[in-house]
């Protein structure tokens, strides 16, 4: 098939290259230019593991171009992704300015092909997360530019970050909300070669995808949310959660899966789509206490390692060399958007501390945030040097089995916060560290 993929940041970009290596014929589309002349150039504008190899390779094979002409997208092709950023609003709804641009230009583009005489349906397939009713709006929008060969079908993306190409070849599932037959077929055939192992197509109605997406993500923030409650109870009690944790997760009707207290959730989905859902609520007056909860507890779980440091170092603190491992909101990534580090940088640097920093990936995007005001550094122990503590936010694998030997000769103080319990307390105090986890029991 031919397509046009609008947007191509996370998730166009990997529905692209993913939808050309199953042989496809794809035109990546983007207003930015400089994204562009990245790809044009054989690079990659986002860090995401496997990607530029899948990219370079569907080039070179003529199935994957890249463009800022969406008109001559269009002219060639059938089916239309939108894959366009919904960012948080100042009101806590999703902003929709860009869908409403792209359909608009899309629109234009249709009347235009069709006063020349093309009479092919093009699908509009939304795959950005969007409220329930964006399907509606965009449909009536674009009959009210006078458009009538077009169907907008919602297709809402489950991909994580760090995992995007795994999990966009071979998707727990695909979720397509249409309203005709007709393009519930076409999408079948277009995902057919991505769910040969028996994952299911489901097809329901575009208001049910585009709320499938918002339920299964306040979900999975609410699993986070929960644990990182039970685990700050057991910072005050003396239980340890990762023992609780265990014994919780062997009973298959709880499981294992996202349920790791931590420094809280951030990235570019969880915190704005869980305020998305509290908006939905808003419009339609309707409570939604659970919802509104699990935001409420994340945001003060990004103060739970900033609150620790400041218990440990009373007065102290100002002054103070930190050393921070792991700023992007998860590990395998360079995302840094919403992430826990960001608010403990902030507290620590009002404190008057000196932070040196290191992550794998992101250091490039804190430093256009944070400037000079940071020591960047290439590699973790480089941060450690005369380092009164080390907190780590984000478990990078290369952060769980370091030479402790070598981080206690580095650091002045043999100090550690672990945001993500990647150590065991008791070897940790062996060791000579004072060591705080979250929920481990341990807190002072
Ligand atoms: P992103 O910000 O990385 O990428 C969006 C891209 O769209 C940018 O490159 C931007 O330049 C481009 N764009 C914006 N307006 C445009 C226009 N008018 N014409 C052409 N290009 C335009 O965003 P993302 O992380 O890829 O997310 C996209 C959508 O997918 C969001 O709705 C998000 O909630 C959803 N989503 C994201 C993830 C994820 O892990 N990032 C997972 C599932 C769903």
């Amino acid at each position: 098939m031919r397509i046009t993929v609008i947007g191509t940041g996370y998730v166009g970009l990997v529905t692209a290259t993913c939808l050309a290596e199953s042989g496809n014929h794809v035109f990546g589309i983007d207003k930015d230019e400089a994204k562009i002349q990245i790809l044009l150039n054989n690079g990659l504008p986002i860090y995401e593991p496997g990607l530029l190899e899948m990219v370079q390779k569907n080039r070179r094979e003529e199935r994957l171009k890249f463009g800022t002409d969406l008109e001559a997208a269009i002219r060639q092709t059938k089916l239309v992704f939108l894959a366009v950023g919904t960012p948080q609003s100042d009101t806590g709804d999703a902003d929709l300015r860009g869908i409403w641009a792209v359909g608009e230009a899309v629109g234009r583009i249709l009347n235009k092909l069709q006063a020349e005489g093309d009479t092919s349906k093009r699908i509009l397939i939304i795959k950005s997360t969007v409220p329930v009713g964006t399907n509606r709006e965009l449909t009536e929008r674009m009959k009210a530019m006078g458009c009538t060969l077009f169907e907008v079908a919602s297709n809402p993306e489950f991909l994580k970050e760090g995992a995007a190409i795994d999990d966009f070849m071979k998707p727990d599932r695909v979720v397509v909300g249409v309203r005709s037959h007709e393009t519930a077929e076409i999408l079948r055939e277009l995902y057919a070669p991505f769910l040969r192992t028996e994952r299911p197509f489901l097809v329901m109605t575009p208001e049910s995808a585009e709320m499938t997406k918002y339920a299964a993500n306040a979900m999975l923030a609410t699993k986070i949310s929960f644990i990182n409650e039970m685990a700050n109870l057991c910072d005050r009690l003396g239980a340890d959660i990762n023992d609780v944790r265990r014994g919780m997760g062997h009973d298959v009707r709880i499981g294992f899966q996202f349920l790791f207290p931590g420094a809280g959730y951030g990235g570019s989905c969880f915190p704005k789509d869980v305020r998305a859902v509290m908006a939905m609520g808003r419009k339609m007056e309707l409570p939604l206490p659970m919802v509104e909860a699990v935001d409420q507890v994340n945001e003060a779980q990004k103060q739970v390692l900033p609150t620790k440091i400041r218990q440990h170092f009373g007065d102290s603190l100002a002054g103070k060399f930190i050393a921070i491992w792991g700023l992007a909101f998860k590990p395998r990534t360079d995302d840094i958007r919403e992430a826990p580090s960001l608010v403990l940088i902030e507290s620590l640097l009002a404190a008057g501390c000196k932070l040196r920093v290191h992550d794998p990936e992101a250091l490039n995007n804190v430093k256009q945030i944070y400037g000079d005001q940071l020591i960047y550094c290439d590699r973790p122990y480089g941060a450690l040097e005369g380092a009164d503590a080390l907190v780590i936010v984000t478990e990078w694998q290369e952060f769980r089995n370091p030479d402790f030997e070598v981080m206690r000769r580095l650091m002045r103080n043999s100090v550690i916060f672990d945001g993500r319990n990647l150590y065991e307390p008791r070897q940790m105090e062996s060791l000579g560290f004072t060591y705080y986890g979250i929920g481990r029991g341990r807190s002072k």
